[in-house]
């Protein structure tokens, strides 16, 4: 078995087809007739227009109106104005209409490959993949037409083209497998729009796939099995039937408010780390972002981001969701996540150490320029801010008293910002739990962080396996920190959501509808199925489901017990 990345879940059985890559390679020339050269390269940009059009719109018909516009920004690329006339000065110059175009393809393709960030870097492979098919044209070559492959097509080829994927027809491909890429790419969105099963980056797949030969790819897990034996074949079939079945009985959730049998309304959002993600939270249907983990945005750079990078990403992914919540929690460093440049010193034991809005409130000048950035953004969508690890109430005083002071300066300085920015924190440890009522008092909002209030209730790291029996969320202790910190949201009247892993947990749900639970915050790829989950339950069965529930002594009990009562 090989293994890549899973970008496009389903289960692809089929024929390898491979797609090698034809030979751009050509021996440049002088020019002496300038004009018909710099007229014979117009005319393969036109062809190219043509053709990318015509690809655009079978992309709209089969995908839709943003799918179709990854096509149209070729054409964006290929008619840039400085592009072209630096091309033609370079025919005039004397070289050939090839060498000329080329030259400055790749010219931006070292600039964006430079980027820092995964967007501008995207942008390299579409100028790669523009400058493939000008160069074609210009060169006469035909490529394969992927939108006549026979039915049954797992297409093998070393990088996927976003106009590779434009065309083709999703009805006879079964599969992509490539040797390079990843899940941003342009490909593996287009992939996952058209529901064709991609594992992408498998290392030496192109030496190993054979023409014709047999081939089972499973895009969710990244596994590849090249010519199965009858017993892989016959449990990759099965798993591909209850993929396909699952599929469509989840289809028929998109495009709902998420609403449980009795007619609650619950928010449905999703845990991000990357403003992108907030066009993947969409994408997969959820209703907003209940949690930016902005840790991320620190993680990737070398030092600390000014004021305006981190403007720039909170505003990019607020102007993404529009009017629907983002919620963007401040720095949570420390413990599992580390980011060498700010220099933390090694703690014998960093998960109850100097972390998160601890370091925070102690590092003012960063702790400052996030928030200002955070509320700088406000002024383009729908932004709160969420204090992580909080354990007392003087931590979110202090808290809300910078944010107030900000809010002055800016107020000062003439910047817009939301005046009623809504300011919440993680309940995610024992002491939140245990005081929940007094920081009720304190917060417009509580969001659950299951997976640290797991291991702080339990005195059980989270990453080490030896202690891992004790780490779970159905734990009678956690089920009774997560009940009254619910209630205590509730008695107060504020909102009350959960962005740990439990949220997406089917056995909990139940637990979370009784509980009062008003907002569900989870990866993109479960919204669909907890708005299911969600669905099927009313507070009535809910509730007796949770008395009995919590009347169970032991993890194993509760378990028993819920997996008996929950269906799948
Ligand atoms: C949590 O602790 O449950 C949580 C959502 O935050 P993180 O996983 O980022 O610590
Ligand atoms: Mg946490």
């Amino acid at each position: 078995m090989m293994k890549g990345i899973g970008v496009s879940a389903g289960i692809g059985i089929g024929r390898i087809l491979r797609i090698e890559e034809h030979s751009l390679e050509y021996t440049p020339q002088q020019v002496t007739d300038k004009d018909a050269e710099i007229k014979r390269f117009h005319d393969a940009v036109d062809a190219f227009c043509m053709n990318t059009e015509a690809q655009a719109e079978a992309l709209r018909k089969s995908a839709g109106e943003n799918e179709a516009k990854i096509m149209l920004g070729h054409i964006s690329i290929v008619q840039d104005p400085f592009l072209l006339g630096e091309v033609d000065k370079l025919i005039e110059g004397g070289q050939c209409a090839e060498a000329s175009f080329e030259s400055m393809c790749d010219m931006f393709i070292q600039i964006f490959s430079a980027a820092e960030d995964e967007v501008t870097k995207q942008r390299a492979a579409d100028v790669r993949d523009v400058k493939a098919g000008v160069l074609s044209i210009l060169l006469g070559i035909n490529e394969v037409r992927l939108s006549d492959v026979p039915s049954g097509t797992i297409i093998c080829v070393r990088e996927l083209t976003p106009s590779m994927t434009a065309e083709m027809n999703k009805e006879n491909i079964a599969g992509i497998l490539t040797e390079a890429g990843g899940t941003t790419s342009h490909s593996a969105i287009l992939a996952r729009v058209l529901e064709i099963p991609a594992v992408m980056s498998v290392p030496g797949i192109m030496a190993e796939a054979k023409n014709g030969g047999q081939a089972v790819i499973d895009g969710k897990t990244g596994e590849v099995i090249l010519s199965p034996d009858e017993m892989q074949l016959k449990a990759s079939m099965e798993k591909r039937e209850k993929f396909i079945r699952e599929r469509k009985e989840l289809e028929k959730y998109r495009g709902r408010t998420t609403v449980s049998a009795d007619g609650t309304e619950y928010e449905l959002v999703c845990n991000i780390g990357k403003p992108e993600d907030a066009a993947k939270a969409l994408e997969a249907d959820g209703e907003g972002v209940g949690l930016f983990r902005t840790e991320f945005l620190f993680m990737d750079k070398t030092s600390t981001p000014t004021e305006e990078e981190q403007f720039r990403e909170y505003k990019k992914a607020a102007m993404i969701l529009g009017d629907r919540p983002l919620i963007i929690r401040t720095l949570d460093i420390g413990g599992d996540k580390e980011i060498p440049y700010l220099g933390l010193e090694k703690e014998d034991n960093p998960f109850m150490g100097f972390r998160a809005i601890r370091y925070c409130l102690k590092n003012q000048e960063l702790f400052r320029t996030q928030l200002r950035a955070i509320l700088r953004a406000s002024a383009f969508g729908n932004v709160s801010i969420m204090f992580p690890l909080i354990t007392c109430v003087e931590e979110v005083r202090e808290g809300k008293a910078l944010v107030e002071q900000l809010k002055g300066e800016l107020e000062a300085e003439g910047i817009d910002f939301d005046r009623n920015i809504r300011v919440g924190i993680m309940t995610e440890t024992a002491a939140a739990g245990i005081i929940a009522d007094l920081l009720a008092k304190e917060c417009d909002f509580f969001s659950i962080g299951t997976n640290d209030l797991t291991g702080y209730t339990m005195a059980a790291d989270r990453g080490n396996s030896d202690v891992s029996y004790l780490y779970s969320a159905l734990q009678p202790s956690v089920l009774r920190m997560i009940r009254s910190i619910i209630t205590a949201a509730g008695d107060r009247g504020i909102p009350v959501g959960m962005c740990g892993e439990a949220a997406a947990d089917p056995l909990m749900i139940p637990l979370l509808i009784s509980f009062g639970l008003t907002e569900f915050s989870v990866s993109a790829p479960s919204v669909l199925r907890v708005r299911k989950s969600i669905s099927g339950w009313t507070k009535q069965k809910a509730d007796e489901i949770a008395e009995k529930a919590m009347s169970f002594a032991t993890e194993q009990e509760v378990r028993d017990y819920l997996k008996s009562v929950v269906s799948d």
